[in-house]
């Protein structure tokens, strides 16, 4: 999972791609990264931490341009190193020339890679964001596409997730896949400021006059004051009739203040408790959730209910969220400095605590030892989304099948080894229920019915 954002037409481009990629932090915090076009030259830095680390005012100073493209990681192909971080730079005989930025994954990327390779291109590292710029820089300066037809070709032979920005000296090219996986919007302020960015919330803070989503298929090219769009038939480039939009950007990874795939963030995630709780006859104290991701979740559950929506869990917010931490050892240590207990709150109660997933179970189990240990009577799991027993191959890192708890045990030995009194997941038929397209979504990683492999 990934944040990209792009800035056209505004000599602060580097300092508002800043803002916006701080607003998109929740997308990766592994490394981040900006190039920034002055119209003659592109700079690039690129670093491993946050963004608020890698860009202060005084490193801005360097990076003055009317272009920037900024992205933040967290690895899914290609491992947590500098070399995988974007944007990735392609020089041409004048210099730094093309930049792109992309937040995605490639399912047929070795396959391209060593195409490509065999025709004399050469790899700095194995993440599919220089797959795309290569891919696209291969077909302007050796085949002599234009821009917009070597983007074509790759929706026409680039299988999998991409949502990207691609930025020239003079221009800038913002495209997602045919089937939209991941989110991406754009807007436009007054002065003519145009910005481009995964999710909505990051063109919030720079004051949008108005927002969009650019289409699966759109290509959006911003040249001079103007941005001209190239609406394409997704089925021209696609195996499936209609989108795929990843069910899980709802369910966990956007920010509950951004609009995506046509809906409302924290309205998807209150209609999911709400189901949640239809399908549930218990009647708790308290509905807690596991903050922040499942707060919505369970507020839904509560309002349905008609029983009280509590904060017994205080999540520490300087501790990256445990799911994107690549390493099982960090998670496992994170789980403590992360959540504690609210004191002399759950002593004697009947809890329904909310998430909005399980993934390995570690996370989940510790914390209902946590809130027993706490004093809380019964403490009863119900989960915001179907049992996650398929990897991602677009852009999320799920594990591998054999670490994922649903994909190896039952509902019911998954309930003992996280040691809850009892455990519900929303149905997939419920889970559809949340959007109003629900033909529109990927739910793959619940029931293995991959739209592209
Ligand atoms: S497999 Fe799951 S996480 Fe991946 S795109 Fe589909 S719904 Fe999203």
């Amino acid at each position: 999972m990934c944040g990209i954002i792009g800035v056209f037409n505004n000599k602060r481009s580097a300092e508002l791609a800043t803002l916006g990629l701080f607003a998109e932090q929740h997308r990766g915090q592994e490394s981040c990264g900006m190039a920034v076009n002055s119209g003659t030259t592109i700079k690039l830095r690129k670093k491993m931490g946050l963004v608020k680390e890698v860009f202060n005012p005084h490193k801005l100073d360097f990076l003055k341009g009317h272009i920037a493209i900024g992205h933040v990681r967290y690895p899914t192909r290609g491992a947590s190193s500098i070399y995988n971080s974007q944007p990735h730079i392609v020089e041409t005989l004048s210099g730094p020339s093309y930049a792109l930025t992309s937040n995605g994954d490639i399912v047929n990327y070795a396959e391209l890679r060593k195409e490509l390779e065999e025709k004399g291109v050469y790899f700095a590292s194995s993440n599919d964001g220089e797959l795309l710029i290569k891919y696209i820089v291969y077909h302007v300066e050796k085949e002599n596409y234009s821009i917009t037809d070597a983007i074509k070709q790759l929706m026409k032979n680039v299988k999998g997730a991409y949502s990207s920005i691609l930025a020239t000296k003079t221009e800038m090219y913002t495209f997602r896949d045919p089937y939209g996986f991941r989110p991406l919007s754009y807007g436009k302020t007054k002065e003519g400021t145009f910005v481009v960015a995964s999710e909505s919330c990051a063109l919030d803070i720079l004051y949008m006059d108005w927002i969009k989503e650019v289409e699966p298929a759109e290509i959006l090219i911003c040249c001079n004051n103007d941005i001209k769009s190239i609406h394409q038939n997704p089925n021209d480039f696609r195996e499936t009739k209609t989108n795929r939009h990843c069910i899980f950007e709802h369910i966990y990874f956007s920010r509950p203040d951004s609009f995506i795939f046509g809906e409302n963030v924290y309205k998807v995630r209150e209609k999911i408790g709400s189901q949640l709780a239809k399908a549930d006859d218990l009647k708790p104290d308290a509905v807690v959730p596991v903050p922040d991701s499942s707060n919505f979740i369970a507020l839904g559950y509560a309002k349905q209910k008609g029983v009280p929506f509590e904060f017994g869990l205080i999540r520490n917010h300087y501790v990256g969220r445990t799911f994107i931490k690549p390493e099982q050892t960090i998670r496992d240590e994170s789980v403590y400095q992360k959540f504690n207990v609210l004191p002399n709150f759950f002593e004697g109660k009947k809890i329904v605590l909310i998430d909005d997933s399980i993934v390995r179970g570690t996370t989940i189990r510790k914390l209902v030892k946590m809130i027993k240990e706490a004093g809380a009577n019964e403490v009863h799991v119900r989960i915001g989304s179907p049992p996650v027993k398929f990897s991602c191959f677009y852009g999320i890192d799920t594990p591998t099948r054999e670490e994922l708890i649903a994909n190896n045990k039952s509902i019911k030995k998954i309930r003992e080894f996280i040691g809850a009194d009892s455990l519900k997941y929303l149905e997939i038929d419920d889970l559809r229920k949340t959007v109003s397209k629900p033909q529109d979504y990927c739910c793959a990683c619940f029931d293995g019915n991959y739209p592209v492999r």
